[in-house]
């Protein structure tokens, strides 16, 4: 183990209900640190909801899972993965939105996140409503379309809301096909289920290549062989993974706002992330954490568990 990496507080040395809560206890380094250039995986905050269409909360979010992240350990349990002494990771803090509108907020995400590539760091983001997706997007994808894994009950491609609001959290995949951001033929979404306005979003999602895996088919045919087909579908290229915590059954992840019935449990919620292991992953959010729906603490806790488990894959 080198002294040169960020290592987190342990329990050991300052116990986990004590101090000032970073993400998973990592130190925070702000892009005026004289450390930065040394970060190579950056956890970031994008407390954040105006693009959420029924319940909100998430801008809450990335506090309420900077808490529940004391509770994470160095090491993964199943894995053995101890991603801090792999890379150089660091709390980034939060990026600074402006609730009260949607553009200038979408140009304030872009602009930290191109600062963050620009820097040569990974970002992993915890949101945040799923419209924050888009802004990292633009920022990350400036080379070339990327592949997408992403979790989620939704498909949240839907060309728009309320007679032409075209950014919400329903829309923002549909953006970043417009804006080539993603390669339609490299994306797969798994989990969705639900009741639907409609099947606009599944006729583009044909119509585009996009690859939805539906939740009966992911119990039916087995999480394993559906995440062996996920990862053929996204290859070798660079990839970006997308987790709404809904993609997780609301018995084990109330805390969101717009829960469906009928998902996986906590163990398979980790498990298929850690089936990406060996994809070539330029960055990952978990998004849709509301903290007001969140009574238990639960969903918070989970999040932060995903959020670890996608740490372990990317570096
Ligand atoms: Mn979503
Ligand atoms: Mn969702």
């Amino acid at each position: 183990m080198s002294d040169d990496f960020f290592i987190p507080v342990s329990g050991m040395d300052l116990p986990r209900f004590a101090g000032v809560p970073t993400f998973m206890r990592l130190p925070h380094v702000e892009f005026d640190h004289p450390r930065f250039q040394d970060v190579q995986v950056g956890l970031i905050g994008a407390p954040w909801d105006s693009g959420t269409t029924n319940r909100p909360g998430p801008r809450h979010g990335p506090r309420q899972v900077r808490d529940a992240s004391t509770m994470i350990r160095a090491q993964n349990g199943i894995t053995g993965v101890r991603p801090f002494e792999v890379l150089n990771c660091a709390d980034l803090g939060d990026v600074a939105p402006n609730p009260a509108d949607i553009t200038d907020s979408l140009a304030r995400f872009t602009a930290f996140y191109t600062k963050v590539k620009a820097a040569g760091i990974k970002p992993l983001t915890a949101g945040g409503d799923h419209l924050v997706s888009l802004p990292i997007l633009r920022a990350m994808a400036v080379d070339a379309p990327l592949g997408m894994v992403h979790f989620d009950s939704h498909t949240d491609l839907f060309h728009s809301y309320f007679g032409g609001q075209m950014y919400t959290h329903g829309t923002p995949f549909r953006r970043a096909i417009e804006e080539e951001l993603l390669d339609p033929k490299r994306v797969v979404q798994i989990g969705i289920r639900g009741t639907a306005y409609d099947t606009e979003d599944r006729d583009f999602a044909k119509a585009v290549g996009i690859r939805i895996i539906p939740i009966e088919e992911c119990f039916h045919r087995g999480w394993a062989d559906v995440m062996a087909e996920a990862r053929e579908i996204v290859g070798t290229q660079p990839a970006y993974v997308s987790y709404d915590i809904d993609f997780v059954d609301p018995a084990f992840a109330p805390g969101t706002g717009t829960p469906e019935i009928g998902g996986p449990n906590s163990f398979q919620a980790l498990e298929v992330v850690r089936a990406l292991q060996g994809l070539n992953i330029v960055g990952a959010d978990m998004v849709e954490v509301s903290p007001p729906f969140d009574t238990s603490g639960a969903t918070a806790y989970l999040g932060a568990s995903v959020m670890f488990e996608l740490l372990c894959v990317m570096v």
